[in-house]
């Protein structure tokens, strides 16, 4: 059945895949603008209507997304497919407007030392540039219609650097998102530090201090194998958006110890599971993740890539004979 039918009564998650570009950032292997373009055509296929699809950073900071204009041109879309891709400076909002894509995610880290390494500027430097930024991607160009503008605030629930973050540090951001137009706020656990109590805590901190009509969505890594338990925390505060790559690919590389995001078809199989709608074929889903598993030749952490999405009794019968 089709997700976004309105007669559903299952509420109805967004699930954004950031496999191709938080997923693969941090691969040594190349993979081709084809090899992307093909997957994120599958995961679009497959249902999913929300696809991070690359981000505008140097080519020699990030060489794997060296085909950002590339790829963004070769996806075949779908009249409700949202593609979003990182917008780090004004210099990528500059290459962003060259392009068809539809939102553009702006940058910055809660953490101070996060910041510098990954945008090599302070955070208020980052916030000072925020209106130039987005007056560049809110002009219509040759026809286009302005981009969607999303802001993301990397490192909210911890840094590896500097450790916990003071919630005003989040709030702040927040506010200089919003007084720049995003109408979207991603809370990003860039590793993995988030937990139950600090997910539904900054949660409720954000949602009293931005404006009602600001959708929150989570990104989320499963860095210490509680990024579900984060979800379903989110879920009951009303989060409807959340982010995660195909077969669980991912980390950041300038952030130690950063491992991938949840995992995206263990998130349709929980959001599935749960009452949600995704709209999502998670069979579909489970596939690209095996072709992906192929293409970069290495193991993926997905699990239920390998359990499937339905607990197979008859197996289940055999263990239980075997084991006496
Ligand atoms: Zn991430």
């Amino acid at each position: 059945m089709n997700s976004r039918d309105r007669a559903s009564p299952r509420p109805f998650v967004t699930v954004t895949e950031v496999g191709t570009r938080d997923g693969l950032q941090i691969e040594s292997t190349y993979i081709p603008a084809a090899r992307k373009i093909e997957m994120i055509d599958r995961m679009i296929a497959a249902g999913m209507t929300s696809i991070e699809v690359t981000s505008f950073v140097s080519p020699k900071a990030v060489p794997q997304l060296q085909d950002a204009e590339e790829v963004l041109a070769g996806i075949t879309r779908r009249p409700d497919t949202r593609l979003s891709a990182l917008v780090p400076n004004l210099r990528a909002a500059q290459r962003a407007m060259r392009t068809s894509v539809d939102a553009a995610v702006l940058l910055c880290s809660a953490s101070n030392t996060h910041n510098h390494k990954n945008l090599n500027r302070t955070v208020d430097e980052s916030l000072a540039g925020l209106p130039e930024i987005a007056a560049c991607l809110s002009e219509s160009v040759d026809g286009r219609a302005p981009k969607m503008l999303i802001g993301a605030i990397a490192t909210t629930f911890g840094c590896p650097f500097e450790g916990d973050i003071a919630v005003d540090d989040v709030l702040k951001i927040a506010r200089a998102y919003v007084a720049a137009g995003v109408t979207e706020i991603t809370l990003s656990d860039t590793t993995g530090m988030a937990t139950p109590l600090n997910i539904r805590s900054m949660v409720r901190s954000m949602r009293d201090a931005v404006p009602p009509q600001v959708e929150l969505a989570l990104h989320l890594h499963n860095t210490r194998g509680i990024g579900l338990a984060n979800v379903i925390v989110g879920l009951e505060e009303g989060i409807r958006r959340f982010d995660s790559s195909v077969g669980g690919l991912g980390g950041c590389p300038f952030a130690p110890g950063a491992t991938g995001n949840i995992c995206t078809e263990d998130l349709l199989f929980l959001l599935d599971e749960s009452g949600f709608d995704t709209g999502v074929d998670l069979e579909a889903a489970i596939a690209v993740a095996h072709e992906m598993e192929a293409s970069l030749g290495k193991r993926l952490v997905g699990q239920v890539m390998r359990a499937g999405p339905r607990l197979n009794l008859h197996a289940a019968d055999t263990v239980a004979t075997a084991a006496g």
